[in-house]
């Protein structure tokens, strides 16, 4: 072999190496675009997730990602690399102490809001269930965002229920009235209860004030059932202990004037007395001193008479004293007619008082019998209220055992009657209430107890009736009131009654008896309500 061959195989054998190098070379180039481009990707995504966390962060982050794309010295991107890797040290320590301060943040606005007074219950308890489950702190920040969202949407809610409370008053009342769940609903139960509200109502209906008292406590009965916020409620309430407390007062005095004129009555009359005894005393005294000195006179003038010694003398001297005498009988005389006009003064002072005294006792004891009469008396519909059916029902039960006769007792029931204070008001039920109770009235027989013994319903006891006449008298009582032409807002409505009715055995108590009526009561609703039912 020659040199020029050596030298060709050898060019040739470098030139393969050169290729494989050159290729070599360009899949390392080609791996290393590769892997750039891939940090470049994970260095723009981390720079999206941080940004906005640190301004120098950010601006690193970036500088990092343009040395790559610029495919700058590998010693210039490690420098960068080691400045941001003590930036993200030193922020997961800074981290770690804004998770401490977020966790102790959300805590503490949780539990301000749930010591807030007239949450809404429901919010109330979602509220517990989110600061439990956000009781131990989190591992990062960004676990706190869902769990701030729904702490502020509470905080809204509480506000909202807050400001649906103060602004409920320039509603309409019977807007709400028609609505009465509008406010329970979401997180608003800050209105009161409307069963507690109607309780007070109708114990507002058994108070027995005085007739301006009562007005009062109707009109401030027609508020609270108007307005159910519990802002409302509460000035409602304070205004009926107002109305209450104002009744006492007066009540109070009238029976301290009362008293305090009768003692001073007592006090005149007896002054009185003790003057008639001691002008008595005293005109005795003078009485007798002139009655001595009448009879003195007299038995003056016996002597003058056995010592005179001629007709003439005697004549004198007699005419004398005579006259002596007269002058004082005469003033005897005077002194009585003034001390008998001075008694008469004084007794007829003492009758002028007693006359008051007597007057103002009738006065008192009308105004007893009146407060007698209230305290058993339905304010609203005027009937007799269930303090005096009990009274009476028992009164009827002790004759009966004593001696049976044909004693029934009614429970009716007004018909769907919540949709008419839902949907007109309570005001219009009030008042359906009262045109009810009229038309019982009306329609049962004379003699016969009606009372109301509580809400809707209606109490009849009847005396002396049999099963047959008294099915009669209620099916027409029942029929008159369905025919009522009822109209609230325009629309006619017709109501109707569900009545139980039974006559008590010598087996029955007051318990049973009405326990029987109000089955018979609840019967008739079952089968559909308007009409009588009667149970053996
Ligand atoms: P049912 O036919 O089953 O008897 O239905 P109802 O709606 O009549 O009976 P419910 O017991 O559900 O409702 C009775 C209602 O009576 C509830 C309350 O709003 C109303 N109410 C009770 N007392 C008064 C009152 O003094 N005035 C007014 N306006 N409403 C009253
Ligand atoms: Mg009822
Ligand atoms: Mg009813």
């Amino acid at each position: 072999m020659n040199d020029s061959n050596v030298a060709t195989k050898q060019l040739v054998a470098l030139k393969r190496k050169l290729d494989s190098a050159i290729e070599s070379r360009s899949s390392l180039e080609e791996d290393f675009t590769l892997q750039s481009n891939l940090l470049i990707q994970f260095i723009s995504k981390l720079s999206l997730i941080s940004k906005g966390i640190d301004i120098e962060l950010d601006n690193r982050l970036a500088q990092l990602r343009t040395l790559f794309t610029k495919s700058a010295p590998i010693s210039d991107i490690e420098e960068k690399i080691s400045i941001i890797s003590k930036l993200l040290q030193q922020h997961s320590l800074t981290n770690e102490k804004t998770i401490a301060y977020t966790h102790e943040q959300f805590i503490q606005a949780g539990g301000s809001l749930q010591k807030t007074n007239g949450l809404p219950d429901n919010l109330r308890r979602d509220l517990r269930v989110l600061l439990t489950k956000t009781k131990q702190s989190k591992d990062s920040l960004i676990q706190y965002i869902p769990l701030l969202s729904k702490l502020l949407s509470f905080y809204d809610h509480a506000l909202k229920s807050k400001n649906t409370t103060s602004t409920q008053g320039l509603l309409q009342p019977q807007a709400i009235v028609a609505t009465p769940n509008k406010f329970s609903k979401n997180y608003d139960s800050t209105t009161f209860d409307i069963n507690i509200l109607e309780k007070i109502s109708v114990s507002l209906s058994s108070l027995p004030l005085s007739k301006g008292h009562t007005n009062d406590l109707l009109a401030i009965k027609k508020k609270l059932m108007a307005d159910q916020s519990s802002n409302e409620v509460l000035h409602h309430l304070v205004d009926i202990f107002d109305v209450i407390v104002a009744d006492f007062k007066d009540e109070k005095n009238s029976a301290e004037i009362f008293l305090t004129s009768i003692s001073a009555t007592l006090t005149t009359v007896q002054v009185a007395v003790k003057e008639t005894i001691v002008s008595q005393k005293t005109s005795h005294i003078a009485n007798q001193k002139i009655n001595n000195k009448l009879q003195n006179q007299l038995t003056d003038m016996t002597g003058s008479v056995e010592k005179a010694l001629s007709l003439n003398q005697v004549k004198e001297d007699i005419n004398d004293k005579l006259q002596y005498i007269a002058l004082t009988l005469e003033q005897k005389l005077k002194f009585e007619q003034k001390s008998q006009q001075l008694l008469a003064d004084k007794l007829n002072e003492m009758s002028v008082k007693v006359e008051q005294l007597e007057k103002q006792s009738i006065a008192f004891e009308m105004k007893l019998a009146d407060q007698q009469k209230k305290s058993m008396q339905d304010a609203l519909t005027k009937l007799a209220n269930r303090a005096a059916f009990d009274d009476f029902f028992a009164k009827s039960m002790v004759r009966f055992h004593h001696k049976p006769f044909e004693l029934a007792l009614v429970v009716i029931d007004i018909d769907d009657f919540k949709n008419i204070n839902d949907t007109y008001g309570h005001t219009a039920g009030d008042k359906t209430l009262q045109v009810i109770a009229n038309s019982i009235v009306k329609n049962v027989s004379k003699g016969v107890f009606v009372g109301r013994y509580g809400g809707e319903e209606f109490v009849l006891i009847y005396s002396k009736i049999q099963e047959e006449t008294l099915i009669i008298e209620l099916n027409a009582l029942n029929r008159f009131v369905a025919r009522l032409p009822f109209k609230f807002k325009s629309n006619k409505v017709s109501i109707t009654l569900s009545i139980g009715v039974t006559h008590i055995t010598s087996n029955d108590n007051i318990h049973t008896a009405f326990e029987r009526a109000d089955q018979a009561m609840y019967k008739a609703k079952k089968q559909g309500k308007n009409q009588v039912i009667y149970i053996k």
